[in-house]
This record gives structure tokens, sequence and C-alpha cells, in this order.
């Protein structure tokens, strides 16, 4: 009998570190020393502009980092597990059943010579032993769960008759259709008009609260994060540079770069344009080399910040910032 406990986390990042090759040079780490873990049923969003890490933090989760890069150090566990001496079947079978990722260009992801209920009986046959009449009642369950009117002729349909945002709840059909512990969304609401955005977050929130799914919510609309996540995670230059729980972030930000989103997001459009990744905007500097990564963007930028790397530091019960300088209220 397993001795773990209800909240033990399903899925805790440990040091993870991702480094691409640089021919002459020293390896370009995109991810360094993340440590994240997500409790049962714990929604965290991570948020951060382009290039921040966000999506490489995604592929690193899955084991699917592209190549040169590789993860130089750390410890991925799923259920205790870790993931790094799992085999490639195993990992295969734990991508699908157990760990799914939804994407933000559902058409990627679909086969556009095979129809949905071909597609989404793929993954029932592959993980779980059902014949072919629960295999097609399960896929109607599921596309009914997912909203997809009139399912019984959408079951035949090919993904090129289908919407963006019916491609996108059938990419999350599949994604439930083993009734994941983890899903990772990536960007996968970006795109959608306000209206199915609206229903895709609400399916995402069904699961999370009917079966203690945990769900990693990357996005760059850091307004989604302030009413669907539990807590917030901020990414900057491949490191966590804040994170804590929804309310206390939203109240207290303490990290200069998350007071920067939250600005730009609520009120100033050159600074929204910014965050978002346009760097025609005034974004176009690097992260520094040495001390603070946010050092040469910071208003707060002192000294010891240019020299000396800041640590996640406890700033109040379970929100911790990376910064040498945080902001008090
Ligand atoms: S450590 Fe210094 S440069 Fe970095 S965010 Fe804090 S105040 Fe700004």
């Amino acid at each position: 009998m397993s001795d773990r406990q209800p909240q033990d986390p399903v899925i805790a990042l440990e040091g993870l570190t991702v480094a691409f090759p640089r021919y002459g040079g020293e390896p370009v780490r995109v991810l360094k020393g993340i440590d994240l873990a997500l409790a049962p049923g714990e929604v965290v969003g991570v948020v951060g502009e382009s290039g921040s890490g966000k999506t490489m933090l995604a592929r690193a989760i899955m084991r699917l980092v592209p190549r040169p890069g590789r993860i130089e150090a750390g410890r991925i566990s799923f259920d205790g597990r870790d993931m790094g001496q799992l085999d490639g079947e195993a990992l295969r079978r734990l991508r699908g059943r157990d760990i799914a990722m939804i994407i933000a260009n559902p058409r990627s992801e679909l086969d556009p010579l095979e129809t949905v209920g071909q597609q989404i009986g793929n993954v029932l046959r592959h993980h779980l032993t059902l014949d072919k009449p629960a295999i097609r009642a399960r896929s109607l369950e599921l596309l009914r769960q997912v909203s997809i009117p009139d399912p019984e002729r959408r079951i035949n349909a090919y993904p090129h008759e289908l919407s963006g945002g019916m491609a996108q709840r059938v990419v999350m059909a599949i994604a439930l259709a083993c009734q994941p512990r983890f899903i990772i969304s990536d960007d996968a609401t970006s795109g959608l008009d306000v209206t199915v955005q609206a229903q895709v977050l609400e399916l995402m929130r069904k699961l999370v609260v009917e079966r203690g799914t945990s769900l990693l919510f990357i996005t760059r609309d850091i307004g989604i994060t302030a009413h669907f996540c539990d807590r917030v995670a901020v990414l900057f230059a491949g490191e966590i540079v804040e994170i804590g729980p929804r309310h206390a972030f939203f109240a207290d930000p303490k990290h200069p770069y998350a007071i920067l989103l939250l600005a730009a997001y609520a009120q100033n459009e050159r600074l929204r344009r910014y965050w978002l990744g346009d760097t025609t905007a005034g974004a176009a500097e690097g992260p520094a080399t040495t001390g603070c990564p946010f050092a040469r963007r910071c208003v707060r930028a002192q000294d010891r910040c240019r020299t000396e790397h800041p640590r996640l530091e406890e700033m109040a019960p379970g929100h911790f910032a990376r910064c040498h300088f945080p902001v008090e209220r």
C-alpha cells in the first residue's frame, strides 16, 4: 500500500534547469533551477513575457525539450516517481493517460486525415482497454463534456470542418479522455474569442473541482490568473521571480517586474504591448548576465543588483520573491 498522503504534490520540480549548447561558449540556460510543486486540485498560473521560458517549462515537464536542448539538472517527480528514471514506453504511457498538455494551436495537434471520433478513439484504445461500442460511447460523452454541439454528427467530422473554438474543445476532449491527474495548458485559450475562452476556462475549472486534477496554467494574460488560479508564478529570463497565493500576489506584489506586468495589463497600452512581447515598445534590452536578470529594466536597481544574483525568499507565508529590494506597501 502507498504511504503517500492526499496532499502530496502530484507534480514536483526541483532545481529544473534546461540548457542549449552554444558553439565556443557556455550553454544558454533557458530555465534555471525551477522549484515548483502542485497539490491535487491546485491551479497554478505561470505568467511571463515571450522568451521568459514558459513554453520550455511545459515541454521540460513533458520531457519534450527540443534538441539540442536538454535537462541539464534537476528532477521532475510525478506522484513521487522520478520521471527521469522512466524509459520511453513508460513515459509515453504517462503522457496522455496521467499527464496531458493542451497548446494554443489546436489544429497542429489534430490529424487532418482522421475524424474527431478516430482521434479520440486512438487515445482511448492506446491507454484503456475498451471495446468498440464503449469507445464510441466514451467519445460521445467526452464531446458532450466539452460542450460540442451535436456530438453524434461532429464525431464524424474532420478537423477542417471545425471552427477554431471547436477544434480547441476537441483537443481538450482528447486531453481529458483518460482523466489525467495533471494538465498543462500552454496558452491554450489565446486566440479564442472571449465567449469561447470563458467556456474553455469553465471546463478546466470543472475538471479541477470534480476530479481533483492539478492544472499548470501558462498564459500571457495575467488578467485571467486573477480569478482562475490558486497561485501565480512570474517567470522572467528562465527563473521564477515571484510566486504566491493569488490574493497575496495581486494585493501585494513584491517584485518590480510583477508590478510592471500588473501595471501594463491594467492601464497602459504601451506597457501592455511591451508585456505581450512587442519589442518596438521599448523592451529590447536582454537580461543582464550577472546579478539580477531584471536589473537593466528595473527602476529600483542599485549597485548590489548588478553584481549579486537575488535568491527566492519568503516575504509572507507562501509568498516568495527574488529581489534585493522588494516593493513594500
Ligand atoms: S534585485 Fe534589484 S534589479 Fe532586480 S528586481 Fe530587485 S530591485 Fe530590481
